[in-house]
């Protein structure tokens, strides 16, 4: 039987093929029949190419790092329908990066910006790819070219459930990424489970203003609004005024907490102007509680707040309406990232594996069929994150209230061992966070002579605000036992950030790793 993720999505489309599919910010629309003839036309040029037959296995790999476009999804699309494997890159990788993913992923096939084409075809080449075509965000290159000559008519290749469908490597937040291997079935599980859960409904439109290299972009947010048959406004980049001013003419928004933070600094942003939206939903890293409530006192919106990754795509969420899983539950809980979804098995476990009591802080678990089959050519390492009996070990660390909120309160990476006692960051950051002047904070730990580890904390200014690192700490100490207080603190204008808006605490630890030797 065909499982094939396209089918699936392309099934959804509206009887009225003629109707708007997407609407871009440069003026462009297409229309639900431009989608499937352009992806037709993709598929069939890259089922013409020689491409030698697998000798792992897999399906040859389709490696693509370029400029955010309606093409870039159409390429996106082209592959599954084709039947081989999307391997989306940052597009802010550089030639050493770049040389890994191509090397490691060794795709038969790579697509790169013009502008870029000298050097990563180079690299391509060298590692053993067939074909190097370019696509420009403006409907120029190679790949396009080639398209046109290919008929905009096509039978997508028959996959099974299990059969790879994409290679999305992770954010290297805590090292090097990690390819995961996400299956037709992974992807199509979670995208429609999420149409029910979110509460999809006919007459939605999303506006889509994220990247589309990662989870959130490429997947949560385009088969949401595929699956549902829901128009797309879509943004190159990010513009928070531009997001703000399409409004009034969509209903649901995906974002990282960056993006509210940055759309709560527009004066344009009101509740007259959010009226028409249905939701906002944010994920990829915490979203602080301050912005949560800044955003419902500006817009009578509750942003709700989910949970996931490369690995497993969705995992928990506030409910979007009463959830009688959960006792009818409705309440979108600042803080929380709410209830595992539906046929997602989460579970809290401590550093030896074993049970914890409901409510404490361990290593958060899960299994479903979201839970992808490992990481590509690292059998060990995938081998190291399961356990036994088939739960993944995410490696975020959090607790699971008697209600069935789940709480992240960092990751396992990031704990701090002091002096024997475990210091969870997220719980001395959101205290600093409430601290009149304090914009936000990081903490990190860094080795310490009689300690093991100390903390450091790193924190920013709310603009115009004067802080000072002693005064912090000393007020932390009416607040936090002794042993979870930072024992420097430093003020700093910005928080390193990585693309997806995700603090990068390996940076911090790096800078300060010094501090006490
Ligand atoms: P790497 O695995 O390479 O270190 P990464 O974990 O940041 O990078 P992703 O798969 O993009 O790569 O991100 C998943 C992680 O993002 C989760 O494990 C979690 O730590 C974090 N995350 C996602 N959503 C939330 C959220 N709502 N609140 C807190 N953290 C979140
Ligand atoms: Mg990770």
């Amino acid at each position: 039987p065909q499982h094939n993720l396209f089918v699936a999505l392309r099934d959804a489309f509206p009887a009225d093929l003629d109707s708007i599919a997407v609407e871009t910010d440069g003026g462009l629309v297409y229309s639900w029949r431009d989608i499937d003839r352009a992806t037709a036309m993709v598929a069939n040029l890259l089922q013409s190419l020689d491409i030698p037959k697998s000798t792992d296995g897999v399906p040859p790999r389709v490696a693509v790092q370029v400029e955010k476009s309606v093409e870039a999804m159409v390429l996106y699309l082209a592959t599954l329908r084709a039947g081989f494997v999307f391997l989306p890159l940052n597009t802010a990788y550089q030639s050493g990066e770049i040389e890994y993913f191509i090397g490691n992923a060794a795709p038969a096939v790579v697509v790169c910006s013009g502008k870029n084409f000298s050097w990563v075809s180079a690299i391509a080449f060298k590692a053993g790819a067939r074909h190097v075509f370019t696509l420009n965000d403006d409907r120029t290159g190679s790949l396009l070219e080639r398209a046109a000559h290919h008929a905009d008519v096509q039978t997508p290749a028959v996959r099974g459930a299990d059969d790879l469908a994409a290679i999305l490597y992770t954010s290297g937040t805590t090292g090097r990424s990690k390819g995961a291997m996400l299956s037709h079935g992974n992807l199509l599980s979670n995208a429609v489970m999420l149409k029910d859960y979110w509460g999809w409904q006919p007459g939605d439109v999303l506006i889509h203003a994220l990247p589309i290299f990662h989870v959130h972009g490429l997947f949560v947010a385009i088969h949401g609004a595929l699956l549902n048959g829901s128009k797309m406004l879509w943004q190159g980049r990010f513009d928070p005024q531009k997001v703000i001013a399409d409004m009034p003419r969509a209903t649901v928004f995906m974002g990282v907490p960056t993006l509210y933070v940055r759309m709560l600094a527009e004066p344009s942003l009101t509740q007259a102007q959010a009226a028409h939206m249905r939701l906002f939903i944010s994920g990829s890293a915490p979203l602080l509680i301050e912005t949560f409530n800044q955003w419902r006192e500006r817009t009578g919106h509750t942003i709700l707040e989910r949970y996931g990754m490369s690995e497993t795509i969705m995992l928990t969420s506030n409910p979007y309406r009463a959830d009688a899983r959960h006792q009818g539950q409705s309440e979108r809980r600042g803080g929380t990232v709410g209830f595992p979804l539906p046929g997602v098995s989460v579970r809290v476990r401590g550093d030896d594996g074993g049970e914890l009591p409901v409510g404490e802080i361990g290593g958060i678990q899960v299994a479903g069929p979201n839970v992808f089959s490992g990481y590509w050519q690292m059998p060990e390492k995938t081998q190291e994150e399961f356990t036994a009996d088939g739960f993944f070990k995410t490696g975020d660390v959090g607790r699971q209230d008697e209600r069935g909120y789940v709480t992240i309160v960092g990751r396992s990476k990031d704990l701090i061992i002091s002096g024997g006692y475990n210091v969870y960051p997220a719980e001395i950051e959101s205290v600093l966070n409430d601290m009149p002047g304090v914009q936000e904070s990081a903490i990190v730990g860094v080795p310490h002579p009689d300690f093991g580890e100390a903390g450091v904390a790193v924190v920013t200014p709310k603009p115009g605000a004067q802080l000072d690192g002693d005064a912090l700490m000393s007020a932390l100490k009416s607040r936090l036992a002794n042993f979870k207080i930072p024992k420097r603190c430093f003020i700093t204008p910005e928080l390193p950030r990585n693309t997806m808006g995700k603090v990068q605490k390996n940076l911090l630890r790096d800078q300060y790793k010094a501090l006490f030797a």
